[in-house]
């Protein structure tokens, strides 16, 4: 840079000493100052006209021309920012291809949208998953692509903490797509729809398993109870093996019990309906519940109260109805030690809900446990629930009873004071008062 300038320097002052020589020749310094001034600047403007064209070619003539003076330097660093931005650009472009190499690779669909859920760009998958074309589908609307409601719905939700839902893919034969939106950067967002259909198969292989196990275990049992029903009335069997057939019937019934309420979970699970929903007259099945509570709980002596409302009617399945509130109701008996109270209720709540509520002054729930309640086989005290004759599938029915009719259940509880469990249906449930109940076959109360 240093040599540039000075060469540029020396330059000028030849260029201005021979301007001068030659003015004062010419008999005008001023005006040979002028000339060499002149000079000096056009051969600059001829350089700047060569850098101009010299950019304006780069990539064909690539290396930089012999300018001399403080004009090389310029091209020389020109140059080497030149070469610095290629392979900065080099470097990039491998990137980006690395990155699309692998979200190609990637089995799961992935699909870019932008602040209007307008899809701009996707990997292999989305085409072999969701049928995304390119070019023929960028920017469109990913809900016009997408079409299943239950799609639409999640992404106008705007709750992307949760995961999205599970829908057939479009495109690809018996395909279920779990389906989950990752907000990013500002107003950016990721769809990304995993193939789940496998592990769909293996949730119906379990479920099949349990139910055809439990189906298969049923008949037996039903010969072995009937038997031990026969042999505990023999009055030929000595006090001993009285005692004996005794215990073996109770346990060969608790069997049954189990095996029925697995049936009763894999038909809900499976989604079948069992049964067509009616009107059901709850306060009139509620009736006969907590008369056989009444006659279960006998040996506890506790106050049972029953407050319904006999004309609010609710629209669903009655048998599914039927256990979900003999659940409540004997799990109440069944954790309220003798002499507490019980309260049932069948009303409609502030917001026009209808809702079941069955309260207690039982032993009560630790706050910790609360939330896993209704997972199969949980169980506070496993001791106490089979000694009260629990299967520890009794709330698991009924969280899928109540999802089944759009209703959740809300518990509340406190350890040696009670617990409070609520089954709130939507308003859209209630019946209309002009629709007649149509008579439910009586179906055997759950032995609870
Ligand atoms: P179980 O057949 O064991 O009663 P559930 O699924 O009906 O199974 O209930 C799960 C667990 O929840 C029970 O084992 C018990 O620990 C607890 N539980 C349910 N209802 C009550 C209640 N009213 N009071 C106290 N604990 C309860």
């Amino acid at each position: 840079m240093q040599a540039g300038w000075d060469i540029e320097i020396r330059r000028l002052l030849l260029s201005l000493l021979a301007g001068v020589l030659l003015g004062a020749l010419a008999g005008s310094v001023a005006w040979g100052v002028a000339l060499a001034l002149a000079g000096v600047l056009a051969w600059h403007a001829y350089r700047l006209r060569q850098l101009i064209r010299w950019l304006d070619s780069k990539g064909r003539r690539f290396h930089p021309p012999d300018a001399g003076g403080i004009w090389d330097d310029v091209y020389l660093r020109i140059y080497r920012l030149q070469q610095r931005n290629r392979k900065r650009k080099r470097k990039l472009g491998k990137m980006l291809n690395r990155f699309q190499e692998a979200t190609a690779a990637m089995p799961d669909a992935v699909v870019v949208l932008n602040r209007d859920n307008e899809a701009e760009w996707w990997n292999d998958s989305a085409s072999r998953l969701l049928g995304l074309q390119n070019p023929r589908d960028v920017g469109q609307r990913i809900t016009n692509l997408l079409r299943h409601p239950d799609f639409r719905a999640y992404l106008e939700a705007g709750d992307f903490s949760r995961p999205g839902p599970v829908i057939a893919s479009p495109v690809k034969e018996q395909a279920e797509l779990a389906i989950r939106v990752v907000p990013y950067a500002r107003n950016r967002r990721l769809l990304i729809a995993r193939d789940i259909s496998h592990l769909q198969r293996l949730e119906q292989v379990r479920r099949d398993f349990v139910a055809n196990v439990s189906h298969e275990l049923r008949t037996p049992l039903t010969v072995i109870n009937g038997y031990l029903e026969s042999l505990v009335e023999d009055e030929r069997l000595g006090p001993e093996h009285a005692r004996i057939m005794r215990e073996m019937h109770e346990q060969a019934l608790r069997m049954q019990q189990l095996v029925d309420d697995l049936l009763m979970l894999s038909r809900l699970e499976s989604g079948q309906a069992m049964e067509p929903e009616t009107v059901v007259d709850v306060a009139a099945v509620l009736d006969e519940v907590v008369n056989e509570a009444r006659r279960v709980g006998e040996g506890k002596s506790h106050r049972l109260a029953l407050e319904a409302d006999p004309d609010l009617r609710l629209l669903g399945r009655p048998n599914e109805l039927r256990s979900l509130f003999s659940n409540l109701v004997f799990n109440a008996v069944r954790y309220t030690p003798p002499g507490g109270e019980i309260r049932v209720r069948w009303h409609r709540d502030d917001q026009g809900r209808p809702v079941f509520e069955v309260s207690d002054t039982g032993i009560g729930i630790a706050a910790h446990h609360i939330p896993r309640l209704t997972e199969r086989f949980y169980r506070v005290d496993v001791g106490r629930s089979r000694q009260e004759g629990g299967t520890g599938l009794g709330l698991a029915i009924v969280k899928h009873v109540l999802m089944r009719h759009g209703g959740q259940l809300e518990i509340e509880s406190e350890v040696g004071v009670g617990s409070r469990f609520r089954a709130v249906f939507p308003a859209e449930r209630i019946a209309d008062e002009a629709e007649s109940p149509r008579p439910i076959a009586p179906v055997p109360l759950p032995g609870r």
